[in-house]
C-alpha cells in the first residue's frame, strides 16, 4: 500500500479550526511508526484540475488567502496522486488536510474547502481513465459536497452509510458493497470521527479495519482492485494513528 503523505501538512496556520489542530497531522501518522517514510509527496493541484470540481469564482476567493489556498491546493493534488496510483494497481491512502467532502462547487463548510476525492475522480474521468465510480464516506458527517459536486456524473456513486450502532453499522456496510453490480473505481472518504471516543461515540478501532477489509474485498471484486482513501475528519488526537494504522491494515 502507498502513503501519500507530506511534512507541509503539519503546518497549522493555514486555519483555525479542528481539521488544522497543531499536531493533527502528526498523530494520523503516527501509527506508521516513527521513521516511517514509504510515503509519496503530492504536487499540488493545479488550477484548471480544480476548475473540473470548482466554480472560477471560488478558485479565485479562496487564492487571495494564500495560506488556506496552498495547502488546500496541496490536499488536492494528494488526492490526485493516491487516485493516480490507485488506478495504476497501488491501493493508497492520502493522510492530507483541510478534508474535502463538504466542499460543493462554489462553496464549502465544515473545515473544508477543496472536495479533494471529488476532484481526484474527476481528473481520472477527464484522462478518460475512468467511467464510473463509487464514493464510500464512513466519516460521522454526510459527505454532501461530494454528492453535489458529483451530482451530474450519473456513474458515480456515493454512499454514507448511517446506523446507530457499531454492529448495525457493518452490516450496513457489507449489504451495500455487496450489492453494487460494478464500478470502475472505489474511493473511501475515510473520517475517523465516528470514533467512540470521538464526536461519533459508535466505531472502535478494530472496526476501521474491519471497513477497510471490507472495502479492500469490495474494490477486488468489482475492479481488480483498484482503491484509494482519503483522509476527512477525525479530531481525537490519542488514537487517531491507531484508527488510521487499522483502517490501512484491512484497506491494504
Ligand atoms: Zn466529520
Amino acid at each position: 500500500m502507498k502513503l501519500v503523505y507530506d511534512e507541509r501538512f503539519t503546518d497549522s496556520g493555514y486555519a483555525d479550526n479542528n481539521a488544522a489542530l497543531p499536531g493533527r497531522m502528526e498523530a494520523a501518522m503516527s501509527g506508521f511508526g516513527r521513521g516511517y517514510r514509504d510515503f509519496v509527496a503530492p504536487a499540488s493541484a493545479t488550477v484548471n484540475e480544480l476548475l473540473l470540481a470548482h466554480d472560477k469564482a471560488y478558485i479565485e476567493r479562496i487564492e487571495t488567502d494564500r495560506a488556506r489556498f496552498a495547502m488546500a491546493s496541496l490536499a488536492a493534488g494528494g488526492a490526485i496522486l493516491a487516485a493516480q496510483l490507485a488506478y495504476s494497481g497501488e491501493p493508497t491512502f492520502a493522510c492530507i488536510r483541510p478534508p474535502g467532502h463538504h466542499a460543493s462547487r462554489a462553496s464549502a463548510w465544515g473545515h473544508c474547502t477543496f472536495n479533494n476525492l471529488a476532484l481526484a475522480l474527476l481528473v481520472l474521468r477527464s484522462q478518460k481513465r475512468i467511467g464510473s465510480a463509487f464514493v464510500i464516506d464512513i466519516d460521522q458527517h454526510t459527505g454532501d459536497g461530494t454528492r453535489k459536486v458529483l451530482a451530474t456524473w450519473p456513474e458515480a456513486e456515493t454512499f454514507n452509510p448511517f446506523a446507530e450502532s457499531a454492529r448495525d453499522y457493518l452490516v450496513l456496510v457489507e449489504q451495500h458493497l455487496s450489492s453494487i453490480p460494478e464500478t470502475d473505481i472505489v474511493a473511501v472518504s475515510a473520517g475517523f470521527d465516528a470514533y467512540r471516543l470521538d464526536l461519533g461515540h459508535k466505531l472502535d478501532t478494530g472496526d476501521f479495519e474491519r471497513i477497510g477489509k471490507l472495502v479492500r474485498r469490495a474494490a477486488q471484486r468489482l475492479c481488480g482492485g483498484r482503491r484509494f482513501a482519503v483522509l476527512e475528519g477525525g479530531y481525537y488526537l490519542p488514537d487517531l494513528g491507531a484508527n488510521v494504522r487499522a483502517f490501512c491494515r484491512g484497506f491494504a
